[in-house]
């Protein structure tokens, strides 16, 4: 397919923050965009993005090496962008990011072959997978100006749609407003408050629960540990006693989620964390793991169960699909997941069907971005029903 034109604007993402969106046309008349979301609890390990308004300075540079140019499929692409900027760093990964997605949605167009699917055979697969939902409805950590030290209490409906999922996160926010009165809300839409003790938000939740509901944290143990010593509440912890923290919460509240509970650096809390867990529930790797293959690689037998993918931790299309097959390699759940910072793209709902994911996680679904993914899901059930 031969590339026409791409052209670059930047917008403002659901922080009101900039963030670039890219629009690709095609020599057939086919044309396709993406946008690129930002995290604020990023590890030390993700990919290099560029500044928006330094990516407008080198955009046409990008454009001339592009323009008229034929590709034959994403890995020609890909691979062309990475001769040129083979570190992302001139670039910006989130300038390669926006231009691999949107051809994926140009070849998905002249294929007539659903996002998904494409996705699909990209990762030699032949199972699409509807994700279950894990929706982020109590803000905390670096996503509020003041409120619980935990970052996300997760919401995970069973029930056997999506559809009916997406209603349930509804219910149980109709429940909390009622009960509760909040209303101030965090980055990624949930609820907000302050409270002294982070155990505060799982009460807040299980209170409004109902069957086949769940729970999940993502603790984001990075906002709190410093030298490997977790502090909240007022008291300052060891890797050890952290564990037997957690384990007080799990017998407490139905919890089956726990994401970074302890921070990137600390492998032997990990570890312990691990051997505790692992067999009751999912211990999940976001900022210790970073989208990154080798990583999965090296944590899953000792560290983990259940993984995050998130695009713009591994700076391109072909390192996620790398990343998404070690865990798949290494039995790992898989969990899609979006950026604190997001905008209305929905690339991530045909991600998480196509690769066969087990999870989407998305946010609050009362914040439009986020609805956007949960809704794309939903229609593609219904496309597959
Ligand atoms: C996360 O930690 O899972 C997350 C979505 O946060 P951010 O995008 O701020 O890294
Ligand atoms: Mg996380």
């Amino acid at each position: 397919m031969k590339l026409n034109d791409l052209n670059l604007k930047i917008i403002l993402d659901s922080r009101q923050e900039e963030t670039i969106e890219v629009n690709l046309s095609a020599a057939d008349g086919f044309e396709a965009k993406a946008s690129i979301p930002s995290g604020k609890s990023k590890s030390s390990k993700e990919a290099f993005t560029l500044e928006p308004k330094k990516v407008a300075e080198i955009f046409p540079q990008l454009q001339s090496a592009l323009k008229n140019k034929v590709f034959t499929d994403l890995y020609d692409l890909a691979n062309f962008l990475n001769q040129l900027d083979p570190d992302k760093n001139n670039f910006g990964s989130n300038l390669h990011l926006a231009i691999e997605i949107a051809w994926l949605r140009l070849e998905s167009l002249a294929a007539t072959e659903p996002l998904y699917r494409l996705i699909n055979h990209y990762l030699n697969l032949t199972e699409l997978k509807i994700p279950k939902f894990l929706f982020n409805l109590i803000n905390g950590g670096a996503h509020v100006k003041a409120g619980l030290t935990f970052q996300e209490y997760l919401a995970i409906p069973l029930k056997s749609t999506a559809a009916a999922n997406l209603k349930e996160a509804f219910n149980l926010i109709e429940r909390i407003s009622l009960k509760y009165h909040l209303n101030v809300f965090g980055d990624e839409g949930g609820f907000a408050f302050q409270s002294i003790d982070p155990r505060y938000g799982l009460e807040v939740l299980s209170s409004v629960l109902r069957d086949e509901t769940k729970l999940g944290l993502d603790l984001a143990a990075n906002y709190f540990c410093l030298d490997q010593k977790y502090t909240f509440n007022n008291k300052t912890m060891t890797a050890v006693e952290m564990t037997n923290y957690y384990a007080a919460l799990l017998k407490d509240f139905p919890i089956i989620y726990m994401e970074d509970p302890l921070c990137e650096d600390d492998l032997l809390g990990w570890q312990r964390v691990c051997y505790e867990f692992f067999e009751k529930i999912m211990v999940v790797g976001d900022d210790l793991t970073s989208t990154k293959a080798e990583l999965i690689v090296k944590f899953a037998e000792r560290c983990l169960n259940a993984v995050i993918i998130k695009t713009t931790q591994a700076g391109g299309l072909l390192e996620t699909f790398a990343a998404i097959e070690a865990a798949r390699k290494n039995n790992l759940k898989i969990i899609i997941s979006h950026r604190s910072g997001e905008t209305m793209d929905d690339f991530i709902a045909d991600l998480a069907v196509g690769a066969g994911a087990d999870f989407l996680k998305a946010g609050s679904p009362i914040q439009k971005e986020r609805l956007a993914k949960y809704e794309r899901v939903i229609a593609i059930e219904k496309e597959l029903a």
